[in-house]
């Protein structure tokens, strides 16, 4: 019998009860009381579509994020949130989203609450509210939630597996707010964990699953000797200890993995199918090897014929001590695949969201235990589903394969170094010093969104959308003028998102409607599927473009994405690299930006504004990535003649570590986010002596605060000590969708004042 589990399952519900439960309460239109209940449903109806599982995941339902839930469960809660009297949920909450300090749900506390901070969960796109620790951080446990999760999972009969985080990836992802050594906690940590794992035994549950997913990352030789402590002082708790690693190989920390004192080791045996053969030697006799067999990070069906002739010969090498499982919790896919009403027929074939990978879980489980007779109508059906994916002439396109294969650096090259192409685009756009611009986007208003959905659902013809879009465009234009900004945008009106604005209009995209992935808290996103070969059948945006420069004799930028941002916002295919991927949508792009430039524009911004979060987990691997994430874009870009002005766009500010790379594009001008750091960020560009231009955002548009022409004045100051003046722009930090016009033209007004005292004391 092989032993068939899982690690997670996604909690936003199939409809994404969770999220609308979540914000009616936030809103304070629905009680606690129901969203607890609505809670527990969720739970329950989770269950039950696992109830035949050998092992069921307990914990891993949250209503905000599972590792705040790991911080509430040790104590381990932020000083501003200490002493607070009301519902522990309540409390929980103000961490997760922070409280101003006029909100009537805060009345003990007069002061406002700051948020935890939010990152990306390794290499997903799920964020996590950052553990705080200082050196005097003490813990203490509350097995409250978990263990009455435990207790209602065993009243449903499941067989209940807790699912928490490892204490050395606890540590690894928290921030020590006073630059504290994070591993002098550890010991205090430890005791914790021991104390929790105890109390799970005493209920008596078997195996906890502890995740450690740092495994997967390079360590250095504390973090190593960290994990030895971790699991020595462990070893003494009377429940056996699944250890779980996903998101990638183990490499060369698969000694360490394979000798920690636990009684079952579970791997993600797709991205790590090359550290099986030895582990098999490594690890002790009595330990399980838990393989994950099922991708949880992508939406395919498996091959489950090739998995079986891999598998079979190790079942019968391991016996019990096999488990099978998805790779990682499934959180990171949407819940169910039979949901989908309009999803391409064909494309829908070859899918399986979160239930149907579990069924896939059954058959293999079933095919190991009895033999791949027991599951012969299954595994048929499989095979075919996949034979007509391999074989579609959806997913093949030659000319694009072809294409591809002539790629060429000639391709990614501009005509003439920068200086060159800078004197030539001075000449043609003519911008004073210290030029004004945007980033893209205005606001997104009710009545565009409702003209969309209008359109959307049939009840607004071509014509109607089209000029309710052109009346937008047209306000832009006129708000640009009367603000006097340098560069125009047309406003991105026509956008739903600027990943799937392009998806929807290549072929080689599909779109669900309920394949939905949580990003942090009640917000999901719902990635486009990139099934097939990438091509465009015909223009995307020059009509927009050409509308708007034809309503403004100032520059009006024309405005796309990147392939790398595309792809990275995209469930990808498993059938090639995802490099391949990239260079077929940037081929699809650059004929984009050449039909622009043909139509006669000017200056074309092509965001990567996800370039960043593509980065590998281990460092060994960045060069690989930025290889060709860098040729992608180049690609894109540089077809273009000298006179041609190329912008990109990125939302961060790390740049230390990839300001080469970024170099390397080539782009005329990067707009970067910096106001939040008071410039400081810019050192990377200053150290490398960048030499193009740069308008480092000068105000934060996740703010409703107005900036002062005062600050934005002092801010440019502080860039033109880093980054020659001539080589500056100005202009705020992102797109400004999810502002209101009342919040952005009084923003944009301080902005140009700004420039022109600039322009005037230089
Ligand atoms: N051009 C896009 C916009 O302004 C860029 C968004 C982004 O970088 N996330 O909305
Ligand atoms: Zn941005």
């Amino acid at each position: 019998m092989t032993t068939i589990h899982n690690l997670g399952f996604p909690r936003i519900g199939a409809r994404r009860e969770l999220k609308f439960a979540l914000e009616s309460y936030w809103k304070g239109e629905s009680s606690r009381s129901e969203l607890k209940a609505l809670g527990a449903q969720l739970r329950a109806r989770h269950w039950a579509s696992q109830q035949d599982l050998d092992l069921v995941p307990v914990g891993d339902f949250s209503f905000y994020d599972q590792v705040l839930d790991m911080s509430f469960a040790l104590g381990n809660l932020p000083e501003r949130v200490q002493g607070f009297h009301g519902d522990a949920l309540d409390n929980y909450f103000r961490v997760a989203r922070g409280r101003s300090a006029t909100t009537p749900e805060a009345p003990c506390c007069g002061a406002g609450v700051a948020a935890g901070e939010m990152t990306k969960w390794f290499d997903t796109n799920y964020h996590y509210i950052v553990p705080e620790f200082t050196a005097d951080t003490r813990f203490q446990l509350d097995s409250t939630r978990l263990v009455e999760q435990l207790t209602e999972a065993r009243a449903q009969d499941v067989r209940a597996k807790p699912v928490i985080i490892g204490p050395v990836t606890y540590l690894s992802i928290g921030k020590a707010k006073d630059g504290a050594d994070k591993l002098g906690l550890l010991e205090r940590l430890l005791r914790v964990y021991a104390e929790l794992l105890d109390t799970l035994a005493a209920q008596g549950v078997e195996w906890v699953q502890i995740d450690e997913p740092i495994l997967v990352t390079e360590l250095d030789a504390d973090w190593q000797h960290a994990l030895n402590t971790a699991y020595h002082h462990l070893k003494a708790c009377k429940v056996k200890i699944l250890l779980a690693t996903y998101f990638g190989e183990l490499a060369e920390n698969k000694y360490l993995a394979a000798n920690l004192p636990v009684a079952g080791l579970h791997i993600d045996a797709i991205q790590g199918q090359g550290d099986v053969q030895q582990l098999l030697g490594l690890l002790p006799a009595h330990k399980v090897l838990s393989l994950g067999v099922i991708n949880g990070r992508n939406i395919w069906k498996t091959d489950l014929n090739a998995v079986l002739d891999w598998v079979e010969p190790l079942a019968e090498q391991l016996g019990e001590r096999l488990w099978i499982a998805p790779t990682c919790s499934l959180l990171h896919v949407p819940v169910d695949l039979d949901s989908e009403q309009k999803l391409d027929a064909e494309v829908k074939s070859w899918l399986a969201y979160a239930l149907q990978k579990l069924n896939e879980l059954r058959v293999l489980g079933k095919a190991l235990s009895d033999g791949r007779a027991s599951v012969a109508a299954e595994l048929a059906s499989n095979a075919a589903a996949l034979k007509a994916r391999r074989n579609s002439p959806r997913v093949h396109n030659p000319a694009v394969r072809a294409a591809v294969a002539q790629l060429t650096p000639a391709l990614g090259q501009r005509q003439n170094a920068y200086p060159v192409r800078a004197a030539k685009q001075a000449a043609r756009l003519g911008l004073p010093a210290f030029p004004t611009t945007t980033i893209g986007s205005f606001p997104q208003t009710a009545e565009i969104r409702h003209a969309r959905s209008e359109f959307k659902a049939g009840r607004l013809d071509q014509n109607g959308y089209q000029t309710a879009m052109r009346a937008e465009i047209a306000r832009s234009v006129r708000e640009q003028e009367a603000l006097d900004l340098d560069v125009l945008v047309h406003g991105e009106a026509e956008r739903n998102d600027m990943v799937e604005y392009f998806g929807e209009q290549l072929d080689g995209y599909a779109f669900s409607q309920f394949g939905w992935v949580q990003s942090y808290g009640s917000r999901c996103v719902k990635p486009p599927i990139l099934f097939g070969d990438i091509s465009r059948p015909k223009a995307m945006t020059v009509e927009w473009t050409r509308f708007a420069q034809s309503l403004t004799s100032r520059p009006m930028k024309g405005m796309l994405t990147g392939p790398v941002t595309i792809l990275n916002w995209s469930f990808v295919r498993d059938d090639q690299p995802r490099w391949q991927s990239c260079y077929q949508l940037a081929l699809a792009i650059r004929e984009e930006v050449l039909d622009l430039e043909k139509a006669g524009v000017r200056i074309i911004q092509i965001d990567e504004a996800a370039l960043r979060e593509g980065l590998p987990l281990r460092k060994s691997q960045w060069q690989q990535y930025l290889h060709w994430a860098v040729e992608s874009f180049r690609i894109t870009a540089n077809g273009v003649g000298d006179e041609t002005q190329i912008h990109t766009h990125m939302c961060y500010s790390e740049f230390n570590d990839i300001i080469a790379s970024i170099a390397d594009m080539d782009a005329d001008v990067i707009t970067i986010e910096t106001s939040r750091s008071d410039m400081e960020l810019l050192g990377a560009f200053e150290n490398f002596q960048y030499p193009n231009e740069i308008g480092p955002g000068v105000y934060d548009i996740h703010s409703p605060n107005i900036p002062t022409q005062e600050h934005i004045v002092g801010l440019m100051k502080k860039a033109a000590e880093r980054i020659p003046a001539q080589r500056l722009w100005v202009n705020p930090d992102c797109g400004l969708k999810t502002r209101q016009w009342a919040e952005v033209l009084p923003a944009l007004a301080q902005m140009v004042a700004a420039a022109k005292v600039l322009r005037n004391t230089a």
